[in-house]
């Protein structure tokens, strides 16, 4: 849960924030960040702003492609020598 600092501190109706809290969740700096957690990091974005968990998926995805490859290649050859 966010906090804004103008917080009113009191939630009137059946609202689960007070209006100043609410409209934080749609500042675009703290939505991209929301956006990036779900959704993962940009794959443009420079690898010093990865976390260890975002390098991981990105080297079993790497590690997929280059086995795939590798049983195509397999694959391929088998088809060429028969
Ligand atoms: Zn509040």
């Amino acid at each position: 849960m966010l906090r804004s600092i103008h917080c009113e501190a009191e939630i009137r109706g059946d609202v689960s924030a007070c209006p100043e809290c609410s409209r934080i969740l749609k500042h675009n700096i703290i939505d991209g960040i929301l956006t990036r957690l779900q959704e993962g990091p940009h794959k443009n974005l420079n690898w010093e702003y990865y976390t260890m968990a975002n390098l991981v998926d990105l080297l079993e995805r790497k590690n997929a492609i280059i086995n795939k490859l590798k049983l195509h290649q397999l694959n391929l050859e088998r088809s060429l020598l028969t």
